[in-house]
């Protein structure tokens, strides 16, 4: 069998794997990426969250995106029937971006990989991580090209960004279920032929059907637009019980008075994808010689588009302490990338448990809005869950469930 030496392999050329390795090559470390499919690949996750401009930034990505005019995202809408809440990223709490973009990511991602490749990475497309086996921190990857061949790649750090794939946490016994209850999705992409000019035509947004189910609205600036529905496993089983995803999906979408006359005779571009119980969990987030990123670490709900965001900071933080590492530095992998990922991690959940209770669509909905609550939550749904200045990341636990409290009773005495 043939072998390779690298100093770091990156497992996956999604964006958590992108960012890292542009990190690393522009630090002049010998880095390499394994990706199973070849791009452009058909992946979820079309609305990204401020927080992820400063990883493409720093990992020197941002260019190449900017330029391919993607629909730029400058907050979110929720709807409940007549009700609207409207964040505005510009108008938060503390410093950090205030835009982004809403994208088709098949082509997001073939854009970022080709930029690795142009960065003189080498990443090999349709080769796929077969075993690995730890000697301390080093380690020797077998990966499968798509004739069958196999290779040995000899690697001093691994960086496993394999999404869905979850490489290490299935080769190495770490998968563990996510604390969120069941939920799953159906999506897919229609050409937008009633889309209406201006910002409702571009505005992302998700429809509240029930507490528990809701519809998303990404409008691409191709004229495309990415609807979807998310709800309790049972619920999304019962809308595509004999197995037609496409006859589910327009169920859905006839439930949403706000959207049934735009998306109501669409045809869908591809068959409408069920995604089954997404969310997960892992017992640890690194190892000697490895750290798991994005979605082949956690994964809680696509409800605030927390994923992307996630995968990059995960695929940044463990690309810079690789590098110390690498650099001969002590590195405490427990505090300054598993508890640091995990805060944010815990900030999020307790944002989707909340949703789904109810208590989060109590505040967004609340009338008069409160300016000041408002522009903290919207830090939140920025990504910005690391600044601790923000009481509504600090004191995530207590304050949004207290707050709604006050204006259940609140209401109990009108
Ligand atoms: P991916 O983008 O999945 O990339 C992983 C790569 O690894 C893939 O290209 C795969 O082919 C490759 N791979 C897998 N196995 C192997 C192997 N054995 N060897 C080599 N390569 C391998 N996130 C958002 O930010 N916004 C959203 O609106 C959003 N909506 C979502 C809706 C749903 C229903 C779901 C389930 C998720 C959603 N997400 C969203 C989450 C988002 O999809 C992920 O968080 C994001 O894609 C993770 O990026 P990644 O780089 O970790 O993994």
């Amino acid at each position: 069998m043939s072998k390779e030496f690298v100093d770091v392999l990156v497992i996956g050329a999604g964006p958590s794997g992108c960012v890292s390795s542009s990190y690393l090559k522009k630090n002049n470390i010998n880095v390499k990426v394994v990706e199973k499919t070849k791009f452009p690949r058909l992946v979820v996750g079309e609305s990204l969250i401020p927080r992820v401009m400063d990883h493409f930034d720093e990992a020197g990505l941002f260019p190449a995106l900017d330029k391919m005019g993607f629909e730029k995202k400058l907050g979110a809408r929720f709807l409940r029937g007549d009700e609207v809440c409207i964040f505005d990223f510009s108008d938060k709490f503390g410093e950090g971006w205030d835009w982004t973009w809403q994208v088709p990511r098949a082509d997001f991602d073939n854009t970022l990989a080709q930029e690795v490749i142009n960065k003189g990475i080498d990443l090999e497309f349709e080769t796929e991580v077969i075993g690995i086996e730890f000697n301390g921190t080093d380690s020797i990857t077998t990966v499968k090209n798509k004739d069958g061949e196999t290779k040995e790649i000899h690697a001093k750090f691994v960086i496993d960004s394999s999404g869905y794939g979850r490489v290490l946490p299935r080769l190495l016994d770490l998968e563990k279920p996510s604390k969120l209850s069941p939920h799953s999705a159906i999506f897919a992409h229609v050409e937008d032929i009633n889309r209406e000019e201006g910002t409702e035509g571009t505005l992302i947004s998700f429809d509240i059907i029930e507490t528990e189910v809701w519809l998303w609205v990404i409008p691409f600036s191709n004229g495309n637009t990415s609807v979807g529905i998310v709800g309790p496993t049972e619920y999304i089983d019962k809308l595509s019980e004999n197995g037609d995803t496409a006859e589910a999906l327009r169920k859905a979408i006839s439930l949403s008075d706000y959207y049934v006359k735009r998306f109501g005779n669409v045809d869908f571009l591809f068959e409408p994808k069920h995604l089954k119980d997404y969310s997960c969990s892992v017992k640890k987030l690194f190892g000697d010689g490895f750290a798991l990123t994005g979605n082949a670490s956690e994964f809680l709900d696509p409800v605030f588009s927390s994923g992307m965001a996630f995968a990059t900071e995960g695929g940044m933080t463990a690309a810079k302490l690789a590098l110390r590492q690498l650099n001969g530095e002590k590195v405490d992998w427990q505090t300054e990338f598993a508890d640091y990922i995990l805060y944010g991690v815990d900030v999020f959940t307790t944002y989707v448990k909340e949703w789904y209770t109810g208590n989060l669509q109590e505040l967004f909905f609340h009338q008069p809005e409160n300016p000041d609550v408002k522009k903290k939550i919207c830090a939140v749904l920025a990504g910005y869950v690391w600044n601790k200045d923000n009481p509504f990341v600090k004191k995530h636990d207590t304050v949004i469930k207290n707050l709604a409290n006050l204006i259940k009773m609140e209401k109990q005495q009108q």
